[in-house]
């Protein structure tokens, strides 16, 4: 039988194509929204679970586009440090000593935070290793994701682990995509991960873009996070970052390119030409003193651009709302405070995130047939959120995660009231210090 979910009474901050908001409700039949309106009392919506929104908003699930659920143990372990030896004294040796029970246990916190802040798709970038651990985690999390292996095979200082051989990570990979694209009617996909060009071979890179291509899968990487890599491209390559990517094949628009702090002109045209995606990670660029990206600009130049928290040992919150407001707030002392509006960041926050994952036609707007991948606020009785005014700068300026009530993926309720369902959060945080204590005695023998 048809399960049908009616939202009574809500606020739809639609982030459709003319941003109507509509006073109203709304119905949700099995996994897709079949309704809105004045619609309560008809015979469509006889039947109905009642969702009483009491004129809160209702937001489509939030999409982060640049994630690394395999790291979330390392939070507040890895702070104020230099990248370079962030990821050499402590991701690294982490991620090349972490099982697969271990690393099970790290996403489950990060789906946990990702879910109960109403992020309903990610992008992930894992580890070298242990792949179908994650895969497990995000089947039971009922949220969409592309997900894929990391790949590394150049760099003397890459823990031995961590180190693979050229074809050896072209293969795994392969392997990975022929078992996990197309997962759960499609709500998983596979994306092919080579880390950034400072770990990756000429030959990995070219190798991973054209077998991405043949099979029409998406590729996702870091960029231009740092000055480095447009110095190593430099040195090595005769070009810059984005210009090497694009040498070998891999600025596509099936690319999602995490950071994209410090970019030429040359290449912002690269990525507009290429439809590029850009996921702007405003905590861990400042966290980590990469710098601001440009973010107006890449806008105004038709770059896809899109949000993501980036793992947590680097933010340390995995949390859309507050990168929302950095996002909006970053720009304003460079470009004046017109940049970056909150209704724009939050199209930043939801479709244009699902269009980064070719999902913007089922996901990141309240629209009819869309999937119910959505989020029910609770802002009328946070004196912080109100009492009132322009409703995007409520829920961009004014909302925490404190805020969600109810979260849906694909008409599934994974949120009820605050509450998690169907996870023991506090056997969870009890296994994940255990975890972490594990983890931070085996990660020794990779420290260099
Ligand atoms: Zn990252």
């Amino acid at each position: 039988m048809m399960k049908k979910t009616l939202f009574k009474n809500a606020t739809l901050v639609t982030m459709n194509a003319s941003y109507d908001i509509v006073n109203g409700d709304l119905l949700v039949e099995d996994d897709k929204i079949t309704a809105i309106g004045d619609i309560a009392n008809t015979e469509q919506a006889s039947g109905a679970k009642i969702i009483e929104c009491n004129g809160n908003p209702v937001i489509p699930g939030f999409v982060q586009t640049h994630i690394h659920l395999c790291q979330t143990l390392m939070r507040n372990m890895a702070d104020d440090m230099v990248l370079i030896d962030w990821l050499k004294k402590r991701i690294w040796p982490y991620e090349a000593a972490l099982d697969a029970q271990r690393l099970a246990t790290s996403s489950r916190i990060a789906l946990a935070e990702l879910v109960l802040g109403g992020t309903t798709a990610i992008v992930d970038m894992g580890t070298v290793h242990h792949t179908e651990s994650i895969v497990e985690c995000v089947k039971e999390s009922g949220i969409d994701a592309v997900l894929g292996k990391c790949m590394m095979d150049l760099g003397d200082e890459v823990p031995g682990p961590m180190r693979e051989k050229t074809d050896d990570s072209l293969k795994e990979s392969l392997r990975l995509f022929n078992a996990i694209n197309g997962l759960e009617k499609g709500r998983i996909e596979y994306g092919f991960a080579p880390r950034f060009a400072i770990s990756c071979t000429e030959k990995l890179l070219r190798d991973v873009s054209e077998m991405a291509l043949d099979l029409n899968a998406f590729v996702h990487t870091h960029g231009s996070e740092t000055t480095y890599e447009n110095e190593f491209a430099h040195a090595n390559y005769g070009c810059s970052n984005i210009e090497f990517l694009e040498r070998v094949g891999m600025t596509t628009e099936k690319t999602i390119i995490a950071h994209g702090v410090h970019l030429a002109d040359n290449d912002i045209d690269v990525l507009s030409r290429c439809r590029t995606v850009i996921a702007h990670c405003p905590s861990s660029n400042l966290k980590l003193a990469s710098g601001i990206a440009n973010i107006p600009l890449l806008d105004k130049r038709g770059v896809r651009i899109s949000l993501g928290a980036d793992g947590a040992p680097c933010n340390n919150n995995l949390d859309q709302f507050i990168e929302m407001r950095l996002a909006a707030l970053l720009q304003k002392p460079i470009h004046g405070p017109t940049a970056m509006p909150a209704k724009r960041v939050l199209k930043l926050a939801t479709i244009d995130g699902a269009n980064a994952i070719q999902k913007g036609d089922v996901l990141g707007s309240l629209e009819l047939g869309k999937f119910a991948s959505l989020v029910v606020l609770e802002l009328d009785n946070d004196p912080g959120a109100g009492p009132g005014g322009d409703i995007y700068s409520r829920i961009v300026y004014g909302t925490h995660r404190a805020n969600v009530k109810h979260v849906f993926a694909r008409g599934k309720q994974l949120v009820d009231d605050g509450e998690l369902i169907g996870v023991d959060l506090g056997s969870l945080m009890s296994e994940g210090r255990q975890a972490l204590k594990v983890s931070v005695e085996e990660m020794q023998k990779f420290v260099s």
